[in-house]
């Protein structure tokens, strides 16, 4: 039997008019240049690839703090443009990547985990702190820092504070922006493990985004790559992790792969600098930068392949 999609997104386009100086003409930008994709529910997608790629664009689509230019995002079968803001706040939530700056210095902890709560009218508020002490149980905060401040707590404490401003609601699915990345080291694994078992326990679908490869090949179960808008391989984490399809997976992944989570894409060894996006180059895209590329790769764009177990877009494996 088949997993049902929890979350599915149908050639999605995000295009912003860019103008280069002040008498030039505007050229469009496709942040997310036609992505579709779908979660399956209990999924973990991991969503990795460099600065500008448009993970983090396709990260407010999927939260609909964006409107696509183009496309249909789909939670659950319904389409999110139906949706009004508090469906999709009860059906998705984000997990930020700071947790310093994610949560109201001014608000007790209480008053932050119950937020979406009240801001849900959930009905019952006598409920409501029971509910609270329920999730901070669930993500291992003690009751006696109700009434703390962001301020008196350490910042694993205030990523498990955001963890369960996310989860107050019981949201189907999660999508965590850099989770651990402003995190101490000896916290990252924490809040991971965390995660991990939150999505044992409560059957959550998660979409993980990094630039950290080590955080996604520990909890992801699925990964897609994304360049320059498009998203060239997808693929199940082991699959992708010992043999990547992509030349620029196999770049990114080569070059970065460390026992240290601390460590992001510092170092991917792949040639030429990231191409403006306002300016992408011909054919394929990441033609400059491969070490494979063909003859045709500069004047031909490549279209997905199904591999079987995923997608990948490249000429080198047309049939
Ligand atoms: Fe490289 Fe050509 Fe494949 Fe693009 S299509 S990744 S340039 S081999």
């Amino acid at each position: 039997m088949t997993t049902p999609n929890v979350l599915e997104i149908r050639d999605i386009y995000q295009t912003y008019q860019i103008s280069k100086g002040l008498f030039q003409p505007k050229k469009p930008l496709h942040a997310v240049n036609g992505v579709s994709l779908k979660v399956a529910r209990g999924e973990v997608l991991g969503l990795v690839g460099e600065s500008g790629c448009g993970k983090s664009t396709l990260a407010k689509i999927l939260l609909g703090l964006l409107k696509p230019t183009q496309g249909e995002v789909l939670i659950d079968d319904k389409p999110v443009a139906d949706l009004d803001r508090l469906d999709i706040a009860r059906m998705v939530q984000p997990i930020f990547q700071d947790p310093y700056s994610s949560l109201n210095p001014r608000k007790s902890v209480g008053s932050i985990i119950s937020l979406p709560l009240r801001v849900q009218n959930a009905p019952n508020p006598e409920t409501w702190q029971k509910r609270v002490e329920e999730t901070m149980d669930l993500v291992g905060l003690p009751k006696r820092v109700y009434n703390n401040y962001p301020s008196q707590m350490s910042g694993g404490q205030r990523q498990r504070v955001a963890i369960a401003r996310a989860l107050i609601n019981r949201p189907q699915v999660v999508i965590c922006d850099e989770p651990t990345s402003a995190l101490d080291v000896s916290v990252q694994s924490q809040i991971l493990n965390l995660l991990v078992d939150l999505r044992q326990e409560l059957g959550l679908t998660y979409v993980i985004i990094s630039h950290n490869l080590a955080v996604v090949e520990h909890i992801a179960t699925r990964v897609a790559v994304m360049y320059l808008g498009r998203m060239v391989e997808v693929a199940d984490t082991d699959d992708l992790f010992e043999a990547r399809q992509h030349p620029y997976s196999q770049a990114l992944l080569n070059s970065v792969l460390t026992p240290d989570p601390s460590l992001g894409i510092s170092d991917s060894h792949l040639g030429a600098t990231y191409p403006n996006p306002i300016d992408p180059p011909s054919g394929c895209t990441f033609h400059p930068r491969c070490a494979k590329k063909m003859a045709h790769c500069d004047s031909e764009a490549p279209t997905p392949i199904d591999t079987g177990s995923g997608v990948v877009e490249c000429h080198l494996y047309k049939d």
